[in-house]
Formats: C-alpha cells, sequence, structure tokens
C-alpha cells in the first residue's frame, strides 16, 4: 500500500531528510534515536495527557457549524484549536517538546518565532517547568508583535530580537541554529511546526496528531462513523494541518484539501504560496518547496497574516502536494479578510488570520449536502484585532 508516512531516513518521497552542519550531527543523531521511545512510554504519555486535558483544556470541541453548513451546503464541523490555552494549536507541540528536553536532560531551551505565538506557547511551557528560555525573533517582527514581545517578557523568557536579513522568521531561524550549534549539549531547540531536520517534521507531527485522533472518537460520537469526506486546514509550515490529516494520511476515502497564503495573488511577488510556486531547495535543514531565485537566493515571502509569512513549506505538505494526496488552494488576503468576519458573524467566532485561510476554502468548493467537513480553526482572532479593523471597510457584508 502506498503510504504518505516519513521513511526510515526522514523522508516524505522525495522531501526532507537531515542537512545540518556538521556540529550538529551528534545532537540531531540522539533525538533522532531517543524521541520515539521517550514520547511512547507510558511516563511520557501521562504527562503530556494530562497537561492537554488540565492545563491545555482538551479535547478541543468539533463543533458543528449550523448556519455555514447551510451557506455552504455540507455538515460542516469546526475543530476549535482556538479554545486551547494561548489561544492556537502551537502549544500542543511545545508542551510535547519540553516534557522531552527534560527526559533528555537538557537545561535551556530556545526557540525561534515570527509573530510571536510559537514564542509565547515556549515561554508559557518554561514558567511551567522552569526553564530559562530564549526565544529569537526577527527586529521587524519584534516591532510589529510588541504585545507578544511583553507576553514572552512576563512569562520570564528573554526575547533576542535579529537584525540580520529582512529581520523576520527565516532570520530568526537562522539565529536560533546558530546559537544551537554552540551549545548543542545542554540546550534543546523547540520548532514551532513541521520543518527543520528530520526528527522534527514528525515528531512536531505526532505531537500535533492528538487533534485527528480527537476528531476520530468526537465524529464517532456525532454521525457514527470516525472518518470526514474532507478535512481542511491552513498551511504556513504545516503543523496544524499535520495534526488534522495525521490518522487519515492513508484513508483514500478522506480528501485532504488546504489553504496557502496567497498573499496580494500569486500572479504578484507579495505571496506566500511556496507549495504552488516555490521551487526544491534546501532550507533549514529539510529538503522542501521554497521560493527562491534560479541562483537559490530566498524571496521574501509575504502576507498579511504573520503566522504564514514563511518562504517554504514541511516536506510532508511537500509530499502531499506533489503526489496531489493533498488539493493546495492559495487564498489571498482579501479571501481571508472576507472568511474572518463572515465567521465571526454567521457563528460569533472571531478566528485567526492564519485559520481564515482554512475558511476561505469553503466558497471555492463544491460539495454535496451530506458531505461531511472537518475544517481546523487553528487560533482565535484576539492577536489579529487591529488588523481587521483597519480592512472593515473593505469587507462586502452584502455576500456573508
Ligand atoms: C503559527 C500558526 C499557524 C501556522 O503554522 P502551521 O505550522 O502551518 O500550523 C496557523 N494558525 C495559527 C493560529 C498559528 O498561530
Amino acid at each position: 500500500m502506498k503510504t504518505y508516512k516519513v521513511d526510515n531516513d526522514g523522508f516524505y518521497g522525495s522531501f526532507g531528510g537531515t542537512y545540518v552542519p556538521e556540529i550538529l550531527y551528534k545532537t540531531v543523531e540522539d533525538l533522532k534515536n531517543q524521541y520515539e521511545s521517550i514520547i511512547e512510554s507510558e511516563d511520557f504519555l501521562n504527562e503530556y495527557y494530562q497537561l492537554l486535558r488540565d492545563y491545555v483544556g482538551r479535547p478541543s470541541p468539533l463543533y458543528f457549524a449550523k448556519r455555514m453548513s447551510a451557506k455552504y451546503g455540507c455538515q460542516l464541523y469546526l475543530k476549535r484549536e482556538d479554545l486551547n490555552h494561548t489561544g492556537a494549536h502551537k502549544i500542543n507541540n511545545a508542551i510535547g517538546q519540553i516534557l522531552l528536553a527534560r527526559k533528555m536532560g537538557k537545561k535551556r531551551i530556545i526557540a525561534e518565532t515570527g509573530a510571536g505565538q510559537h514564542g509565547v506557547a515556549t515561554a508559557t511551557v518554561c514558567a511551567l517547568m522552569n526553564m530559562p528560555c530564549r526565544v529569537y525573533m526577527g527586529a521587524l517582527d519584534v516591532q510589529r508583535q510588541h504585545i507578544n514581545v511583553e507576553r514572552m517578557k512576563m512569562l520570564g523568557a528573554e526575547v533576542f530580537p535579529v537584525e540580520s536579513g529582512n529581520k523576520t522568521l527565516k532570520d530568526a531561524t537562522n539565529e536560533a541554529i546558530r546559537d544551537w550549534c554552540c551549545h548543542p549539549a545542554d540546550t534543546f531547540y523547540i520548532i514551532g511546526s513541521t520543518v527543520g531536520p528530520h526528527p522534527y517534521p514528525e515528531m512536531v507531527a505526532r505531537l500535533q496528531s492528538v487533534i485527528s485522533q480527537e476528531i476520530k472518537f468526537q465524529l464517532k460520537e456525532k454521525i457514527g462513523r470516525d472518518y470526514p469526506d474532507y478535512l481542511m486546514a491552513c498551511v504556513g509550515g504545516g503543523s496544524n494541518a499535520a495534526g488534522t490529516i495525521y490518522h487519515y494520511l492513508d484513508d483514500e476515502r478522506v480528501k485532504i484539501v488546504l489553504g496557502e497564503a496567497g498573499g496580494m495573488g500569486m500572479d504578484t511577488n507579495q505571496t506566500a504560496a511556496s507549495l504552488n510556486i516555490g521551487t526544491v531547495g534546501i532550507l533549514h535543514g529539510s529538503r522542501i518547496k521554497v521560493m527562491q531565485t534560479e541562483d537559490g537566493q530566498i524571496i521574501e515571502p509575504y502576507s498579511i497574516s504573520a503566522g504564514l509569512d514563511y518562504p517554504g513549506t514541511g516536506p510532508m505538505h511537500c509530499n502531499l502536494y506533489e503526489t496531489g494526496r493533498a488539493t493546495v488552494l492559495a487564498i489571498t488576503d482579501k479571501e481571508a479578510l472576507q472568511s474572518a468576519f463572515e465567521l465571526t458573524r454567521l457563528e460569533g467566532i472571531i478566528p485567526a488570520l492564519e485559520s481564515s485561510h482554512a475558511l476561505a476554502l469553503l466558497p471555492k468548493m463544491k460539495f454535496k449536502k451530506d458531505d461531511v467537513v472537518v475544517l481546523t480553526v487553528s487560533g482565535r482572532g484576539d492577536k489579529d484585532l487591529e488588523t481587521y479593523l483597519s480592512h472593515k471597510e473593505e469587507i462586502n457584508y452584502d455576500e456573508i
């Protein structure tokens, strides 16, 4: 049977692998050799599930969206990751990785962050576990995401502004990798998405797979069968989508439709649609589709949504795209904004701008009335309120 899971060398088809500097070889090798047995151990699982339940608030609800279902002619269920502690799915992964770091005897945590959501999740679990934490963040993002910077500091983390390159996520990631190279023995690098060298993409996907694990039993309870006809999510690096589809990857009854950031449109140079327009390259330790010039210079991505503003996508999704297992559509800023206001008015849920890229897939679909659709709302929109307010005149309220 064809499988879309990772192979022993960390490849999904031709994507993935471990492209790291020599000095990190042993650290990454140790992680690869230890992580599976640790995250499958009873000890780890007890602590992980207890924190997911009592601290994060899981299982997150699977909510039947009645008015949206009527509008789009399907049975639409929303997987409510927006209701998690800290406001998004990122905490699932951060909790898993810090438990792993502790079990591996690491003393210090580093992380990279773009908009600050992963930085806040990491700073949160470091406060919880009493571990020192340094978060690398592009200097431009430090300015743009001031509130998240203050949150991280209040939680006790040190926020390190990165002045190199375009001073955004890619540059923060480079700097975090540099730090890791200098302290490979005592430092654990908590990566926030299904990107980076193997085993990170697979490890993050597994720590997020609690999402599809819950979808299975919640659907069974609600509709009597444990699979939907469609799964939908947004993709930046790919972690909330990976969690949503993980237990259905090889179940071809389930169609997968993903929304990536089209920005101002794929025909402009203001986009982050790396699956649709990227070419194969190596970025941050992994062979993936990247937005780059012909001579391999990274093209600065653009999206209204900071969480999707990354020039590549993780290897699992590159393979799903290339094999046709997943349909990946580019959603423009304008489409995402419209969908955010629509969900707000029809269901009383203000979604994160990232999640709005998944919602904006709905008007592009042709459903049958009985089709069961599960769409992951990856986070809540509090952090995006200023952006929403500054664009509210552009919304077409008659369409809602
Ligand atoms: C970070 C973020 C994303 C994008 O990251 P993925 O790894 O692709 O999930 C999506 N939604 C929210 C709310 C985020 O914070």
